[in-house]
């Protein structure tokens, strides 16, 4: 009898619950830092927010702009850098040592002559690698931490913020969004993703890729998270039947070969994400999820060449 009462209030509520407030999503997609920059969010100013502060920390970051203070590094080998600057390649240096110089973004040399800077790919002799191999080192960079001076030691030094830009751009986006007051957003730049806050009071959903398809091998759901995948298939070429991608383990100037098709970190911040990643996928499994244990609040999915 209870339930023929129930029934027509709940009939009455429904309209009330769901038929005040329009649950819609605003989209828009950019292209920017070299690929699609995606923004979701019931605040249809999210991704104006957005796009302007990925645009200014790309101009910051990109070795392709000849403006940007990393570009200067690189053509002089000195730079008084701006605190922002400063910041960023102080966290490479920590990345640099909790991997064992697996993440060194002094690899410059080595990408350009993979051919990946151009897309003109290349497998290089024995002589260009060693050659290269000679220009990286993050051990070759000084910083005063006085004035913000850095300078390379060694002539023909070259800095890829390759591994760690798109987690920092969108770390930064985030801030702004927060200060704006937007409390639910999620960005999604080249595989680089945060999720901002909840998506109508649930978690937003987040698929991992297969990287052999372009199936779903995993899905993750989250609330003020970031995620960022590191992958062999995202930059590669195949030549004699061997895939050649752009994660380059900077002790043998080669491809990293460590087992690993992809690696996806959840952090609280996408610079960690960015960077335990790529660090993770040059590592290989055992030292990389010992390496991710060193800091607190990550969680990592690992995809197998041939998974135990
Ligand atoms: P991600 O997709 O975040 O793993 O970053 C890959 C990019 O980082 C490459 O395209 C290069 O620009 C750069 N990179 C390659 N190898 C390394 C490395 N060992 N350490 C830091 N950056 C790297
Ligand atoms: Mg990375």
């Amino acid at each position: 009898m209870k339930f023929l009462y129930l029934l027509p209030i709940a009939f009455y509520l429904l309209p009330i619950t769901f038929g005040c407030q329009p649950r819609v999503l605003h989209k828009d997609k950019q292209v920017m830092m070299g690929t699609f920059v995606e923004v979701l969010s019931p605040d249809k100013d999210a991704a104006a927010i957005v796009f302007s502060e990925i645009r200014r920390v790309e101009l910051l970051l990109s070795k392709y702009n000849p403006e940007s203070e990393i570009s200067r590094l690189n053509k002089t080998g000195k730079l008084k850098a701006s605190p922002e600057i400063f910041f960023i390649l102080k966290e490479c240096e920590r990345f640099w040592k909790l991997s064992a110089g697996a993440f060194d973004v002094s690899v410059g040399p080595l990408v350009d002559l993979w051919g990946f800077t151009t897309k003109e790919y290349y497998c290089p002799k024995e002589a260009g690698i060693r050659e290269a191999l000679r220009l990286t080192g993050f051990n070759n960079i000084i910083f005063n931490n006085k004035d913000n001076m850095i300078k390379f030691k060694v002539r023909g030094m070259r800095i890829d913020l390759g591994a760690i830009a798109k987690g920092y751009a969108v770390d930064c986006a985030v801030t702004k969004l927060r200060e704006k007051g937007i409390k639910s957003c999620l960005i999604n730049s080249g595989g680089q993703i945060h999720c901002l806050g909840d998506k109508f009071g649930e978690p937003w959903r987040v698929a991992i890729k297969e990287p052999r398809s372009n199936r779903a091998a995993d899905g993750l759901k989250l609330i003020d998270k970031a995620v960022s995948t590191s992958g062999d298939y995202e930059q590669f070429f195949i030549k004699g039947n061997k895939r050649y991608h752009h994660i380059i383990n900077p002790h043998t100037g080669y491809p990293a070969d460590s087992g690993i098709l992809s690696v996806t970190v959840i952090a609280d911040t996408g610079l960690i994400a960015d960077a335990l990643s790529t660090s993770i996928f040059i590592l290989g499994k055992v030292e990389g999820l010992k390496m991710a244990k060193k800091i607190q609040g990550v969680d990592v999915r690992i995809i197998e060449e041939n998974p135990d």
